[in-house]
């Protein structure tokens, strides 16, 4: 589900149509205005003045298409299988159509340039024009000083959910400078009209949660909260749903799990197309906001067939035992389709066809297989075994109190699962 190779576009557009209210001979003393005002916001100097560039829409599109053609589309068209599988889009959602429609980028942040692209489009609205200038240079002033979190966002793999915090501070960043600035709006960028719900708010998500995340770090991170809201940023949606999961004396990282190699049996021949963790954001759209509360770690890999079919598994680690058997009890009655063969509190196991699902319960942990053929079932007892969990968490590690590495050291614990 990483979206590496998608370049800024798509991750830090400024949004709808962009008024070039800045054109003309004003345009420099304006800008200079603009970056005077996001520096004293944010507390730093630029290193260099970003360089603007214009762009038409149609440029935009054509360069969206190429990205399509370069490998996106079939990116998109793995991550629909998988989202799919777990029933978070419709069959008849496509994502590589979605994307190809998405109107109203009226800017964004190229990060490898450091460039600001301002995509011309008439008859905007020109304080929000502004407004969104001042989005993207506090995204180009960020960079300048904290390339690591930009690295970092664009290279997380197989782990969706430790970069949508990333995302999240980025983008939920430059909205709180816009809104201090003085550009207060409702954002109306986004995803084309009619785009699958799952991806309008995973979209949407690092805009609007993230800024929420960072006014309460702003209320109480301390003078220096954004130097090291950078540095050590959080790494999963719960703590950026929770802010007091980064804030507090005891941060709640997230668990790291690697999954094992499993013999489903000989009759499970399908090919890995996803790799990733749902996190609590893909949780609540599972089994809704309170069910979803107490995740500390999943891990999920989705295998497709020769035929289009797929099947799955999945571990999932709670808080509590009581966090882990709310969650097994209401997937099992939302998702839980097919005859029931066993239905005990803490083991499940329905057949479709030919195809079983079993869900178990150990402790604070659940694991999950879905649409396996019997002989795989048995497996479900040697992922319990050999399931690998990382504790994150650190003594004393806080924004109060860093003391880990910064944001290097704690993503060497999130290295990129193999890439299907
Ligand atoms: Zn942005």
């Amino acid at each position: 589900m990483g979206m590496k190779g998608k370049s800024g576009r798509g991750q830090f557009q400024g949004s709808v149509l962009l008024c070039l209210v800045l054109a003309g001979a004003s345009q420099e003393e304006d800008l200079e205005a603009l970056r005077g005002r996001v520096s004293r916001l944010v507390g730093l100097g630029y290193r260099k003045a970003p360089e603007v560039r214009r762009l038409s829409a149609e440029d935009l599109r054509k360069q969206t298409e190429r990205q399509l053609d370069q490998g996106y589309r079939e990116h998109l068209g793995r991550l629909d299988r998988t989202l799919s599988h777990f029933g978070l889009l419709q069959e008849d959602e496509d994502l590589a159509g979605t994307e190809g429609e998405s109107p109203g980028v009226g800017a964004f942040y190229d990060p490898p340039s450091g460039a600001l692209y301002l995509v011309g489009s008439p008859g905007q609205d020109a304080r929000e024009a502004e407004g969104i200038l001042v989005h993207e240079l506090s995204h180009s002033l960020l960079h300048q000083h904290f390339p690591d979190l930009w690295k970092r966002s664009m290279e997380i793999e197989g782990n969706e959910d430790a970069r949508r915090a990333i995302m999240a501070v980025i983008e939920g960043h430059a909205e709180w400078v816009r809104e201090e600035a003085g550009f207060s709006f409702e954002r109306r960028d986004g995803p084309a009209q009619g785009a699958p719900s799952y991806w309008m708010a995973q979209t949407s998500f690092p805009y609007r949660w993230g800024m929420e995340f960072i006014r309460k770090v702003a209320e109480s991170g301390g003078e220096d909260w954004q130097a090291r809201v950078f540095s050590n940023p959080p790494l999963s949606s719960e703590q950026i749903l929770h802010p007091e999961k980064y804030l507090g004396d005891r941060v709640d990282w997230p668990t790291r799990i690697e999954l094992p190699d499993l013999d489903l049996g000989s009759e499970a021949l399908g090919r890995p197309i996803g790799s990733d963790s749902l996190g609590e954001f893909g949780m609540r759209f599972l089994v809704g906001e309170r069910a979803a509360a107490g995740w500390d770690g999943d891990r999920f890999v989705v295998y497709e067939e020769p035929g289009g079919g797929t099947y799955s598994v999945w571990y999932s680690v709670w808080d509590s035992e009581e966090d882990a058997r709310e969650f097994l009890e209401e997937y099992s009655r939302r998702f839980g389709v097919g005859q029931a063969v066993e239905s005990g509190q803490d083991e499940i196991t329905r057949r479709t066809n030919d195809r079983y699902s079993r869900m178990v319960r150990q402790g604070s942990d659940v694991a999950v297989l879905r649409g396996v053929p019997e002989s795989g079932l048995p497996a479900i007892e040697e992922l319990f075994r050999k399931v690998k969990k990382t504790e994150l968490r650190r003594a004393g590690e806080s924004p109060g109190n860093p003391g880990g590495g910064g944001i290097g050291e704690l993503l060497k614990e999130f290295p990129g699962q193999e890439r299907p």
